[in-house]
């Protein structure tokens, strides 16, 4: 795999999920076709050309070195929290460097820094327990579909659905907390499907996060549909005792 360096690699945040983010790979071979913001946001700053180069992931070669001093200029990360990744994925489906690395980095999260949170979100799988699992690491998968025609049209490069689904229940039993991002969830018009069935399958999870399509012209003139599906999540959150945060726009 290509190699590339960078200057810095925590980046602070304004979004929900954390106060810093880390992207230690330029590229994802998932190649989402939602389409991905990633990769709209990549390709208008010039960092790749085409969709192709997108697809073919490059890794951050001085990661490690990067981190050991950012944070100590963050004071360690005391009381803040961290999430991999925004731009790319830390699990990417059958890229072992990338996944190696991500373990990396997590672990010098979880054991040397004061890190009070520690996220990842991945559409691929991990099963390796090569991680200390803490209290504050939280393992999570997106998930907007069961329907695996989907998946192959619309993350033609991530993991199967059901393998994705086992990852998340493999870390749950092995004592992270987990959760899902059901973002960007599907209109009717893109495929018709039950989303309590989508929630059904991932009731053992600890937190939900909903979201709609943002990037997608298909999924325009659909604001009472994502009213009545917020609804859904958030009833169903309710009755299972799950933690439940709906994006903004929404309702
Ligand atoms: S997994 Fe995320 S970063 Fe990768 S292509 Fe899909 S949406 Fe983009």
């Amino acid at each position: 795999m290509q190699t590339i360096t960078r200057k810095s690699l925590l980046y602070k945040t304004n979004v929900e999920y954390g106060d810093y983010c880390i992207n230690h790979v330029l590229g994802c071979s998932h190649g989402c076709l939602y389409p991905c913001y990633a990769y709209l946001l990549k390709k208008r700053t010039g960092s790749v050309k085409d969709y192709k180069e997108w697809t073919e992931p490059k890794i951050v070669g001085n990661a490690i070195e990067l981190l050991k001093k950012e944070v100590k200029k963050h004071n360690n990360l005391k009381s803040k929290s961290v999430h991999l990744c925004f731009t790319t994925d830390p699990f990417m489906y059958k890229q072992p460097e990338i996944i190696s690395l991500t373990e990396d980095i997590l672990a010098y999260l979880i054991v040397y820094t004061d890190v009070q949170e520690c996220t990842i979100l991945t559409k691929g799988v991990y099963t390796i327990t090569g991680l200390p699992i803490a209290d504050h690491f939280k393992y999570g998968i997106t998930l907007v579909s069961l329907n695996e025609d989907f998946r192959k049209k619309y993350e033609p490069g991530a993991s199967p659905l059901k393998d994705r689904i086992e990852a998340l229940y493999y870390m749950s039993r092995a004592g992270a907390k987990t959760w899902i991002s059901i973002e960007p969830y599907p209109t009717p018009n893109i495929i018709e499907q039950d989303i309590n069935e989508i929630l059904d399958a991932v009731k053992f999870v600890n937190k939900i996060v909903f979201g709609r399509m943002n990037y997608n012209s298909l999924a325009a003139g659909y604001e009472e549909f994502y009213k009545e599906q917020a609804k859904k999540v958030s009833e169903f959150c309710l009755k299972n005792g799950i933690e439940c945060y709906i994006k903004k726009g929404m309702v």
